[in-house]
């Protein structure tokens, strides 16, 4: 805090009070922080698969192009790194399109019952790769949402995402979706690792991820949380989630219903 304090003098000279003014730079300063973090973890992310396409390509450079089977091979990898890191670029772009509000939001009244099958059905291939199943529990004449069809998809998805991700083969996905109070309430719960208690309250921070390697070698940046909890609060809404390692995961949020939206 900085404090400023300025006495009081009436016309006469006399001191009659004091004015104490308390400003808030713990704010600025956290978000000061937050940016330099960023910018410290953008880096490192770009930093480590191009550290490897360099080592690749100077290993090929130095006589291993000759030989084609290991030429193929480290092709391939390079192909990999390559991907990622458009991929990080991409989502990266993303979040900050969208947390600096420069998606052009189509608001509408949005019927979530037809947004969540299609987008269960997008993964129903994956989550039989794994012999997962997907069980949808929606409750009938679920009431409308405002809001962006498109931006509510992607919630669905990052969350589908990382459910599938995360459970082991043979578990278990439920998406569910009911009116509580005057909100729709979505759900997606999976049998999964679990995330630990002391890793909950971060998990909707960028690039926050509980265990580094393996969620890199899943193909994760720990982006997607933090675009679905903008997107939710640009709804007007609130995600949170619970969780029991080894046992699994429930992602809830909150939206509310189109009939109680003005404007
Ligand atoms: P990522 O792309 O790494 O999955 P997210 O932002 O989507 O990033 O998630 C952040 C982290 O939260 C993940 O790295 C993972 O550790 C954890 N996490 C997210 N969803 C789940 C889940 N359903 N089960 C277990 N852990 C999860």
């Amino acid at each position: 805090f900085r404090l400023q304090a300025t006495p009081l003098k009436s016309c006469h000279g006399e001191t009659g009070g004091v004015v104490v003014v308390l400003r808030d730079i713990t704010e600025r300063k956290k978000l000061e922080q937050m940016r330099t973090e960023f910018v410290a973890n953008v880096s490192h992310e770009l930093r480590t698969p191009l550290t490897s396409i360099k080592g690749f390509l100077e290993t090929l450079l130095d006589g291993a192009i000759d030989d084609p089977g290991t030429s193929r091979h480290f092709l391939e990898i390079i192909s990999q790194e390559t991907e990622r890191l458009t991929r990080l670029v991409d989502e990266l772009l993303n979040l900050s399109k969208i947390e600096e509000r420069r998606v052009v939001h189509r608001w509408q009244r949005v019927n979530l019952e037809d947004i969540i099958s299609r987008v269960v059905s997008l993964f129903r291939p994956r989550a039989g790769e794994k012999s997962l199943t997907l069980i949808l529990e929606v409750s009938r004449d679920l009431p409308a949402v405002y809001g962006d069809p498109d931006m509510l998809a992607q919630v669905l998805i990052n969350l589908l995402d990382n459910a599938v991700k995360y459970t082991p083969p043979r578990g278990s996905i439920t998406i569910r979706a009911m009116v509580r109070g005057d909100q729709l309430r979505v759900e997606v719960e999976d049998t999964g690792i679990g995330i630990p208690a002391e890793s909950l309250p971060r998990v909707f921070e960028r690039f926050y991820r509980v265990d580094k390697a393996r969620s890199r070698e899943l193909g994760g940046y720990g982006i997607g949380l933090a675009i679905v909890k903008h997107i939710i609060r640009a709804h007007g809404g609130k995600i949170d989630v619970q969780s029991t390692p080894g046992k699994g995961s429930l992602f809830f949020f909150t939206l509310p219903l189109a009939e109680n939206v003005s404007g």
